[in-house]
């Protein structure tokens, strides 16, 4: 065999390592009907029962990944007992690589997990707050933080990670974004890089002006 064989076996592998893990995240909800009680993508989400739900929905999606990486895992190891093969090498790599990027938090300051139980309890908090920010509070996810649809005051500094809607740009793209950010926000927390602070000032600008 040659090299060049080898190594396109080793890639195959490596991603099939990847991707299937990651395939309940892709399918799950985005090919059921589950879109009746919260607004369609990219919109904002409402602070509400039907966004909890969702949240804990994903979080279940998010563990269900794990045991499909089971699959692949044992096949690998099982044939890499018995011969050499680059593939199942590629694929035993492919989901110790999800492994690594499941396991490491992306931002600092983030739980384990992209959903930890305690934000969503902090999240589910938010429905009766304890300080109102204005007389008509109305605090709804955007992309970027939870705010105050009224007075825009940010409640919870957090981007909305993938929340398995239908994305409004198109299953294929949309697919293959949420394969690269594994259902992560593609923006960081405002106040965790300096990019951030450039956001956020560049947000204080744009307000005031
Ligand atoms: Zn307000």
């Amino acid at each position: 065999m040659s090299l060049g064989a080898d190594l396109t076996r080793v890639a195959i592998g490596l991603l099939m390592g990847m991707i299937l893990p990651r395939l309940p995240l892709l399918f799950f909800t985005r090919f059921l009907i589950l879109e009746r009680d919260i607004p369609p993508h990219p919109d904002p989400i409402p602070i509400s029962l039907p966004l909890i739900q969702r949240l804990l929905l994903m979080r279940r999606i998010h563990l269900m990944g794990w045991l499909v990486a089971i699959f692949p895992l044992c096949l690998g190891i099982m044939v890499l007992k018995t011969s050499p093969q680059p593939f199942a090498f590629g694929l035993v790599a492919g989901v110790a690589w999800f492994a690594l990027t499941r396991l490491l938090p992306l931002h600092g300051g983030q739980g384990f997990g992209l959903l930890p139980l305690s934000k969503i309890k902090q999240i589910n908090n938010l429905r009766e707050p304890e300080t109102e920010c204005c007389s008509k509070s109305e605090l709804q996810w955007e992309i970027r933080a939870i705010r105050c649809k009224n007075c825009r005051d940010v409640t919870m500094n957090s981007p909305r990670p993938d929340l398995g809607r239908i994305r409004s740009d198109g299953r294929i793209l949309g697919s293959f974004r949420i394969l690269l950010m594994d259902g992560n926000s593609a923006f960081p927390p405002t106040d965790d890089s300096v990019i951030g602070q450039r956001v956020e000032l560049f947000g204080k600008v744009a307000e005031e002006e």
